[in-house]
């Protein structure tokens, strides 16, 4: 295990285990999704066992961020839990669904243009490092537009 996902665990607050390669993904600077090895169903957000067939194992599959908004929401002001992004507010929120992993939906804070927000915009994503305002962890942050 990389010394970074070591440090992803210790400042992760919101994790709740099942979710661990994800947060590792980011550090290594992959977006890994999870994928259930006996049925091959998706499952995002993770969970430890699989809705479709009850398998126990995940196996986690790097994908490429490319999407589409799913829904987006506008944050107009930096609630408890959000305060290190006083200073970006208002700033946007998408809801990628991600066809490429069974569609599974990602949340993540728009990056760049808003020109062309709608639902059904294509988007990318991109992996920001960990800094005070992800709360010390690497965050996918989505842009609109296709992939390049
Ligand atoms: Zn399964």
């Amino acid at each position: 295990m990389p010394d970074n996902a070591v440090a992803a665990e210790t400042t992760i607050t919101g994790g709740i285990g099942a979710d661990r390669g994800y947060w590792d993904g980011l550090a290594a600077g992959e977006f890994r999704l999870p994928r259930c090895p006996d049925c091959g169903t998706w499952r995002w957000p993770a969970h430890f066992r699989c809705g479709h067939c009850g398998g126990w194992e995940q196996e986690w599959v790097a994908v490429e961020p490319v999407g589409t908004v799913y829904t987006w929401t506008r944050s107009w002001y930096a609630f408890d839990r959000t305060k290190e992004r006083v200073e970006d507010v208002p700033y946007v929120v998408v809801l990628a669904e991600i066809p490429g992993a069974g569609n599974a939906r990602v949340l993540g804070v728009l990056k760049g243009s808003e020109d062309g927000l709608r639902v059904g915009a294509p988007v990318t994503g991109s992996i920001d490092p960990p800094s005070g305002r992800s709360k010390g962890y690497p965050a996918v942050r989505w842009a609109l537009g296709g992939a390049s």
